[in-house]
């Protein structure tokens, strides 16, 4: 009879007594939570980050004199599991909640669209236009097998739901903004996706969605989340990129770092993107290295700007007119009371890009001469001499495009490998990226990871 890896698994973890030692690399909301989780069942856990913090794209930064999130999160009230998870840090009672409002920038304008009346003003799109597109995301939100929709290109299925003048007025700007072409190749399980997130507050009975952030942002929340790891046992390790993971002549998983460390582990879990993971893991399978190669990742440029003053007080801002620097402005104080900011505004100008777009070659200096005179052109008030500071983060793999029948192709979050398994946010088939789905699929793999031995006959 052959084993698989995952038999190997639990004849370890039978033979160990269950104080076995795991390593988990990546220290992101991913990692820590899976790392917090793992301890809480008493394996024996480190946990292993190349950056010099945790945190991962939910990092802080400094902007002049004030920290604050490198990319712009908020959180949902809808998002149970990442609410349930800051309870446990003691954050939860202090989530400050807000409604926001929403902006479109359409035709050289600037439009509201926060409620239904002004929906109905919107210029861009005739009465039926409006009805049509209203009708799609009813639809959408109503659909319950997205098995299905990962059959069927988004641009087709939006158009065939929309009609093609509200695609192209409306869908197809949007699309661009927040996949860049990538969109031709992208399932409509992305924007089902998308759209159950906007409905997510009805489906946990909520009467309403609203947005809210720990004071402090996610610098708070990582800091008290690494306290609490520490606390349980968790040994942390920053600077620790991983070079290899192989196996070892005893069984067990030997970790090469780039810093020299060598060290030997009977479970690694790799939080780290596909493309990652299949470099640092070469003795995974050609199957599993092809099925992590295929997985198309989308970067982004993100621009952090602190200013004098607030913009236009939108928290997001679409954009649908084309040969903007960035898709879409983030006004990060039309939710975050300004004094978290010393009395300032904080903006985010994003722009979602392939990991191979030429961008990722500009230097600093040149994204901030393109976008500020994005800026100048859509606020026409707005001057350069508001901006206190300017800074631009680069990651390549934020997330996984949803191409079509996605969720077939995904390698197991098993690996072939004794004793290695592969979780990252690919793993994430019928949500969008968001912490509340990073902290879902923690729990869902550590779950899997922990349970229960099966009986043996003695
Ligand atoms: C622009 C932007 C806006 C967002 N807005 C929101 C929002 O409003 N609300 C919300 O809930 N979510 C939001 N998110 C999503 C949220 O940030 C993610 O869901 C979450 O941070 C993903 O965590 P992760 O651990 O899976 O991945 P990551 O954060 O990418 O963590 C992976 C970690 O692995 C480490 N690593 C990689 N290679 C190695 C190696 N070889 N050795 C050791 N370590 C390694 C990396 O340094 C990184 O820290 C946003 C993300 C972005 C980019």
């Amino acid at each position: 009879m052959t084993l698989t890896a995952q038999d190997h698994d639990i004849l370890k973890r039978a033979a160990s007594n269950g104080r076995e030692r795991w390593a988990v690399i990546g220290g992101g909301m991913l990692g820590m939570t899976l790392a917090l989780r793992l301890a809480q069942k008493g394996c024996d856990v480190a946990l292993f980050e190349a950056a010099e913090q945790c945190g991962g794209l939910a990092s802080a930064w400094q902007l002049g004199e004030v920290t604050w999130d490198r990319h712009y999160h908020v959180t949902l009230l809808s998002d149970t599991e990442l609410r349930a998870l800051l309870a446990e840090l003691g954050l939860e009672q202090e989530l400050t909640w807000a409604t926001t409002r929403t902006g479109f920038y359409t035709g050289g304008k600037l439009y509201s669209m926060s409620n239904t009346l002004e929906f109905l003003r919107f210029p861009p799109l005739n009465l039926l236009g409006k009805l049509r597109l209203g009708a799609t995301i009813f639809y959408a939100s109503r659909v319950k097998d997205w098995q299905k929709l990962e059959k069927v290109l988004v641009a087709d299925w939006l158009r065939r739901w929309s009609g093609a003048r509200t695609f192209e007025k409306i869908w197809l700007p949007l699309l661009r903004a927040k996949l860049g072409e990538a969109y031709k190749k992208t399932s409509a399980a992305f924007i089902w996706a998308t759209i159950a997130r906007m409905y997510a507050a009805r489906r946990t009975g909520l009467k309403k969605e609203m947005f809210g952030y720990v004071a402090g942002g996610y610098a708070r929340v990582l800091q008290r989340f690494a306290e609490k790891l520490a606390r349980e046992g968790v040994e942390l390790n920053m600077r620790h990129a991983v070079k290899s993971i192989t196996p070892s002549y005893d069984d067990r998983l030997q970790v090469e770092f780039e810093n020299g460390r060598v060290e030997a582990f009977d479970h690694v879990v790799v939080t780290a993107p596909a493309p990652i993971a299949s470099r640092i893991c070469p003795s995974l399978s050609p199957k599993e290295k092809t099925q992590l190669q295929s997985i198309q990742y989308l970067g982004i440029m993100c621009a952090s700007l602190l200013l004098k003053k607030p913009l236009a007080d939108y928290y997001v801002t679409n954009i649908t007119d084309p040969g903007l620097p960035f898709t879409a402005v983030i006004e990060m104080s039309a939710l975050v009371e300004r004094k978290q900011f010393n009395g300032n505004a904080l903006v985010y100008l994003p722009k979602y890009v392939s990991p191979e777009d030429p961008i990722f070659a500009k230097s600093d200096r040149e994204i901030e001469a393109e976008f500020l005179q994005g800026l100048e052109r859509m606020y026409p008030r707005f001057k350069r001499e508001e901006v206190l500071s300017f800074r631009v983060s680069r990651a390549r793999q934020v997330f996984a495009l949803t191409t079509l029948n996605y969720s077939q192709q995904l390698p197991s979050m098993i690996a072939s490998v004794p004793g290695l398994y592969i979780v990252n946010s690919a793993h994430i088939v019928n949500g969008t990226l968001n912490v509340n789905e990073t902290v879902q699929l923690a729990e869902r793999a550590a779950a899997m990871m922990t349970a229960p031995l099966p009986a043996t006959h003695s």
